[in-house]
């Protein structure tokens, strides 16, 4: 016979974060071909688009007691809506969550908040990441105004990732295979150490080996973001 125990702390526990969880409805759901990438829009009714400066995140629930932070990008404040774009190659609580997402289901989180990278308001800005990064690459470039402002290298192991976010999104940012790559696309830029603001996000490691990359050419105006062990 099966037995279940009862455990009122967690019971407590998830009664407790449910109440403090927002929803929202899914619109949309595209998933790349051959890219590892979905494509999520949005309708979020509670969430105040109008205040988003900086670029933001949101902490949504993928299971029981697991959340994940992805990206909104796209916004329209007006229609509450948004988009996100999900690193799926891999397997994990919010890829496998991200892929079984199907229009009208609902969607949870726990909270909206900012990355404390909000675009300089005349210098050159330089998004770098990687694949978990197309998100905040575009949510960074619709904040810079002018766009043509914007620049930046991606390191994607996936090239179908590039292609289709020049195809739909019309960014042409570099592809680069690593981060050696990457080094010897900086050294040929012509970016001007006190006019270009990098904004670095992506894995762990990457983020931080950059940063002290660009620290070793002389470029002092550097944000980072980790997203992913
Ligand atoms: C502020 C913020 C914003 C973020 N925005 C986005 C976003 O817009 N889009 C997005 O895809 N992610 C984004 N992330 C990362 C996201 O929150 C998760 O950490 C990521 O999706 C991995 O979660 P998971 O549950 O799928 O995998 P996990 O269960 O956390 O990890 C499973 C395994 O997969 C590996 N792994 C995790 N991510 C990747 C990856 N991208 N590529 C290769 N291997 C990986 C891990 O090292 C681990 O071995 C953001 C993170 C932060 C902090």
């Amino acid at each position: 016979m099966e037995t279940t125990t009862f455990n009122p702390f967690k019971k407590a526990a998830s009664l407790l974060s449910d109440r403090l969880l927002h929803s929202g409805s899914v619109l949309d759901v595209r998933h790349w071909a051959g890219a590892g990438m979905t494509e999520i829009d949005l309708h979020l009714p509670e969430a105040d688009m109008r205040q988003w400066q900086d670029v933001p995140y949101i902490k949504f629930r993928v299971g029981p007691f697991t959340y994940r932070d992805y990206t909104p990008f796209g916004w329209d404040a007006d229609t509450s809506t948004c988009s996100l774009l999900i690193d799926t190659g891999h397997h994990g609580a919010g890829s496998d969550w991200a892929k079984q997402l199907m229009v009208q289901d609902t969607v949870q989180y726990l909270k909206i908040d900012f990355t404390r990278q909000s675009p300089h308001p005349t210098d050159l800005v330089v998004g770098i990441g990687d694949s978990s990064s197309l998100a905040h690459l575009l949510a960074l470039r619709q904040l810079t105004l002018p766009q043509s402002r914007f620049d930046g290298a991606l390191i994607l192991n996936n090239p179908a990732q590039a292609e289709l976010l020049r195809d739909y999104f019309g960014v042409q940012l570099a592809n680069l295979r690593d981060q050696q790559q990457l080094v010897e696309w900086l050294a040929k830029q012509p970016f001007c150490e006190q006019h270009s603001r990098f904004y670095i996000t992506g894995g762990n490691s990457l983020v931080s080996s950059l940063r002290q990359e660009l620290r070793a050419n002389g470029f002092r105006q550097i944000r980072v973001k980790g997203f992913w062990e």
